[in-house]
């Protein structure tokens, strides 16, 4: 029987507070987890026991999945746990440095670490509403590395109100201090309904512009590859398997509120309220929202859309295969990208303009079969 690569993405919907800046769906932990725990697990095994699929990649995000207890998480690996499962990732937050047993999370199968630190100044983190002061960043960063963890992914944020690329710099410099393997770097995103969103403060395009290509600069000039417009690699190996899945378009599964899982052909997301989430699963049906099926149109725009992201580019031999041709000419004159074979591929500068050069693909687009 023929096996489909898949990824698997877990979502925990706890947070020790909600931050300021924070749309995902996630509410405050509450005391007893233990009714989230069996949903996820139910859900978990309702969707996952189909011997065709080869879990290549396993993701528990949240929310805050280190908030869960470690015994769950080893039961969820353990059901997944194969030989070509490669990449194991949890998020954590230093909130909850106390609380959290790091050893027992690597010994349950924990190969990948990806640590919210998004700031190293308290100023930064108060304005953020994290819950947690840089001193205990820097406290869990080294707890982590003394546990074995050897492939630990740090967030950071820029844009925010009142940084400037000088502010910013330091706390590069900080995380370069600990030379994690992975370095994510996010532009403020203001999202409508939260306390900063609806302040609508940020740092001018501007600062943020200068913000990221000082991110690029230093980061580069230290070893990191830049591999996606907010991803940076101390080696390709450290490159996150389970995110570039997604780039590729690999069919992935996710379980919890709101998850999204994706199959080639059609997306569908789970109901994102957390008591109906879990009613639909005890009554034995599976929480799914909705679903849509993904046209030829679609796929090719989600194509270029990812592929000016990241410095695999777009291949436009998979355009073809879905009956699309671009002539590159135009993209070619704005001196953002370049044509590698088969490939467009953007540059540092190109990565940030990746919406508009996708807009700009899209209308360039002709059909080349169908009717
Ligand atoms: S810890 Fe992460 S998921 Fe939780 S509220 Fe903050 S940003 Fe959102």
């Amino acid at each position: 029987m023929a096996t489909e690569k898949i990824g698997l993405y877990v979502h925990a919907p706890f947070c020790v507070k909600k931050c300021s800046y924070c749309a995902f769906n996630s509410v405050e932990k509450p005391r007893d987890t233990s009714g989230m725990c069996t949903a996820l697990s139910t859900e978990f095994i309702r969707r996952t026991q189909q011997p065709d699929l080869e879990y290549q990649t396993f993701y528990a995000g949240g929310g805050t999945p280190t908030l869960l207890p470690p015994e769950f998480w080893k039961r969820m690996i353990d059901m997944v746990r194969a030989p070509w499962l490669k990449e194991v990732t949890i998020e954590t937050n230093p909130a909850v440095l106390d609380a959290i047993d790091y050893s027992s999370l690597h010994i349950a199968g924990f190969n990948r670490i990806s640590v919210g630190v998004q700031s190293f100044c308290d100023k930064n983190l108060k304005l953020l509403g994290r819950r947690h002061t840089a001193e205990e960043a820097r406290e869990t960063l080294q707890l982590i590395s003394r546990t074995g963890f050897k492939n630990i992914s740090l967030d950071l944020m820029y844009g925010l109100p009142g940084q400037t690329p000088e502010h910013q710099k330091n706390d590069i410099i900080e995380a370069l201090s600990f030379m994690p393997q992975h370095i994510s770097t996010y532009d403020l995103t203001l999202e409508p309904g939260t306390p900063m969103g609806n302040r609508g403060e940020k740092a001018s395009e501007d600062q943020c512009a200068e913000m990221y290509h000082q991110i690029h600069e230093i980061l580069t000039a230290n070893g990191y590859v830049h591999y996606e417009v907010s991803s940076y690699a101390l080696e390709d190996k450290y490159r996150s398997m389970h995110n570039s899945s997604y780039w590729d378009r690999t069919s992935y599964i996710g379980i919890g509120p709101s998850a999204h899982s994706f199959s080639g052909t059609k997306r569908s997301w789970n109901i994102p309220g957390i008591p109906e989430y879990e009613s639909a699963l005890l009554k034995g049906e599976l929480p799914e929202d909705s679903s849509e099926e993904i046209t030829d149109e679609n796929a090719v725009n989600e194509i270029l859309s990812i592929g000016f992201r990241n410095t695999n580019g777009v291949d436009l031999n998979e355009l073809d295969k879905f009956g699309f041709r671009l002539d590159p000419t135009d993209l070619l004159h704005t001196g953002l990208i370049e044509q590698k074979g088969d490939f467009l591929v953007p540059d540092e500068k190109g990565m940030l303009f990746a919406d508009l050069l996708a807009l700009k693909a899209s209308e360039l687009l002709e059909k080349t079969s169908g009717v």
